[in-house]
């Protein structure tokens, strides 16, 4: 008689079960709801199919839709595999390749059979129906260990060449697995899975779109068809997204940029940003009230070069990490080529000994170091707090690149602490507060965490240990709390971030501050202590717009183009009904100008409602309507952005007005 399997449940209890027995063996002895609600398992911590055996004793946690996170991971694998069969079996021929989940849904990577068009937009329909079709048919998701012998012989007689291609290059003695659907399709895959089709909620995904790829990513392999997904565990969850989608799609800052004026991007300046002038005027307040923030929290701005010299970045550990993102360019005139008179080809950035090689910025922080170098300072005048408005360039793919928010150059709200290591705690909590006042005046909630150490580090465990528990007091003292991210640091420095939520749900991680142990060594800045010896400086990194351009970017989907008045490029159009009332418009535009109000007159002989249309799309706050009788009267007729009456009033009352709301947050 063999030995029971010894089963630990999270509660402590132990059951003990037959050789054999899966984890939805366990489900069911508990009780029949449970193992209808389980749809995978946590077996020593390793999350598996309810219908794999243990192989020994065990600790169990069952996984039901209730942990939401897991239970998304896998329904969008699943997904991944149903579109694949789908359309397998609407189109015989077809070749898969991969389809992975992703953060909202899945997608799978195929190829149309030989004489067929790429599959398009046209054909998702009937994709989604099979799709369907293959859920309702509740097919078993079942779990098979096959040789890569086997594995290759399969997709060789069926014609799967990339298939074929993969598992000839797997590993010849790793256990390799396939999961049939029912027992008419299998796809190889690691898994896990649901435990059938009919787990998925039908009515829970949608196609969204196609796109090309290659195989393997690369251009010079064949061209495959991406077809993308989002996917869910049930309808509401689905329609709350493709909600979020249609509201992200109205708030786009690309799109509000266009009908506001504000920018452009064009081919020829890859990832660079044409500011107009009411995009650059939005900048200007920012960087305005930026500046105050930072000088009455005892910062000095400071402006550092563009270009430095690939040793200074050598020496600061950037190029060794960092060099692919980096744009360089050789300090001297290239050779020219004397016959052809064309320069000779460059070869790209490459340190060598006698070439000198000249990077531009993809960050401030070494040439803060230099200015904190110069001189001598004394631990009397620590801590030292550099701000500027940097600006750096980093070289990003192409395909990478989106509007204001991915971008190669870009200016950050950027500064530097050096400060002793007893002053590291209170700097980082003077920033935490800091970082509250600015959010808040934006409205803007956030969310603090913790990034700690990566795989790949610089400095001693000592140091990070240490590094990171600082950053935790700090928090901790602030009154806060912040969720901790392991592996997620910087190479040099673990870090604050804070993540704001936006009007419609959405987080951006913006601000961040990382205590830096490693640079000052490396570029060896030091100050004199009480004991009158060199010590090394902590080096604080930190920003709280993280970029100019990118925190627009939110700020235009945040507000949905409404800027709070204060940003508004152009906060008053006064828009006259009549030609008469021009020489009124005139003076009122030229009174709220010396108020300090940024006004515009519309006189063009168009209708009024025309005008409101423009304006309103423009997202003036302020339309101030004059005709014949506002000029008799001395009044203005005030239609505010969104709402839905004009309000007649004297011009002292809207300056009055205006003026309060044009008030900068900080200086109310
Ligand atoms: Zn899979
Ligand atoms: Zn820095």
């Amino acid at each position: 008689m063999t030995e029971l399997l010894k089963i630990s449940l999270p509660d402590g209890s132990v059951r003990e079960m037959p050789q054999g027995s899966t984890p939805l063996d366990v489900a069911a002895a508990i009780g029949p709801g449970l193992a209808k609600a389980a749809i995978a398992a946590r077996v020593d911590g390793e999350l598996r199919d309810l219908t794999r055996p243990f192989e020994g004793d065990a600790q169990l946690a069952l996984v039901t839709a209730r942990d939401e996170a897991e239970a998304l991971e896998l329904a969008r694998h699943d997904y991944a595999h149903v579109l694949a069969e789908a359309v397998q079996a609407l189109w015989p021929g077809t070749q898969i390749t991969f389809g992975p989940a992703t953060d909202d849904g899945f997608y799978y990577d195929v190829k149309a059979p030989e004489g067929r068009d790429p599959f398009s937009m046209d054909d998702l329909p009937a994709i989604e129906e099979a799709m369907r079709a293959i859920i309702k048919a509740d097919k078993p998701l079942r779990r098979e260990v096959w040789s890569r012998q086997a594995l290759i012989d399969k997709w060789s007689a069926e014609g799967e060449v990339f298939k074929a291609e993969w598992a000839r290059e797997l590993p010849e003695h790793e256990e390799l697995t396939v999961y049939w659907s029912g027992n008419d399709w299998l796809d190889m895959c690691r898994g896990p899975h649901l435990p059938s089709t009919g787990k998925l909620d039908p009515q829970a995904f949608k196609l969204m779109r196609v796109a090309g790829a290659y195989w393997r990513g690369d251009q010079n392999n064949a061209q495959l068809t991406r077809i993308y997904g989002t996917g869910w565990l049930n309808k509401k969850q689905l329609d709350a997204h493709l909600h979020r989608l249609e509201e992200a799609a109205k708030r786009d800052h690309r799109k509000l940029g266009r009908e506001m004026d504000l920018f452009h991007l064009q081919e020829e300046a890859h990832g660079s940003v044409f500011w107009h002038p009411k995009g650059y005027r939005i900048w200007r307040e920012l960087e305005a009230y930026m500046r105050r923030k930072m000088d009455g929290a005892g910062y000095r701005e400071i402006k550092t070069p563009q270009l430095m010299d690939v040793r200074q970045w050598t020496q600061s550990g950037h190029w060794g990490k960092y060099a692919q993102n980096m744009f360089a360019v050789p300090d001297i005139v290239p050779d020219v080529d004397e016959e052809s008179g064309v320069a000779q080809e460059r070869t790209g950035p490459k340190v060598a000994d006698d070439a000198a090689w000249m990077a531009i910025k993809p960050m401030n922080c070494p040439a803060h170091v230099m200015v904190f170098k110069q001189g001598i300072t004394s631990y009397r005048d620590l801590p030292i707090r550099l701000g500027e408005m940097g600006c750096c360039h980093r070289n990003e793919p192409h395909g990478a690149l989106h509007g204001l928010m991915r971008v190669r150059q870009f200016t950050q709200d950027d500064a530097h602490i050096f400060c002793t290591e007893g002053q590291v705690v209170s700097e980082v909590q003077a920033f935490i507060a800091l970082a509250d006042e600015v959010y808040r005046d934006f409205g803007f909630t956030y969310d603090i965490k913790l990034a700690l150490r990566p795989e790949k580090r610089f400095g001693s465990d000592a140091d990070w240990d240490k590094a990171e528990q600082e950053l935790r007091d700090a928090v901790a003292a602030n009154g806060l709390a912040c969720e901790e991210l392991p592996g997620e640091g910087a190479f040099y420095a673990p870090k604050l971030e804070w993540h704001l939520t936006d009007a419609i749900g959405r987080t951006w991680q913006v601000g961040t501050i990382q205590s830096d142990r490693v640079l000052p060594e490396r570029l060896d800045a030091h100050y004199i202590g009480e004991d009158g010896e060199k010590h090394r400086p902590v080096m604080l990194h930190r920003a709280i717009f993280g970029s100019y351009e990118r925190f627009i970017g939110i700020l235009i989907e945040h507000f949905a183009g409404r800027l709070p008045a204060w940003l508004a490029p152009v906060q008053a159009v006064v828009a006259t009904i009549v030609s008469d009332a021009d020489d009124y418009a005139r003076e009122v535009e030229a009174q709220l100008k010396a108020a300090g109000i940024r006004v515009e007159t519309d006189l063009r002989n168009e209708k009024i409602n025309y005008k409101v249309r423009e304006h309103s799309l423009a997202k003036v706050p302020h339309l101030l309507v004059v005709g014949k009788r506002e000029a008799e009267e001395g009044k203005v007729a005030v239609r505010t952005l969104g709402a839905e009456h004009q309000k007649v009033m004297t011009l002292d009352e809207a300056m009055a007005m205006f003026r309060a709301e044009a008030t900068p947050p900080d200086l109310r």
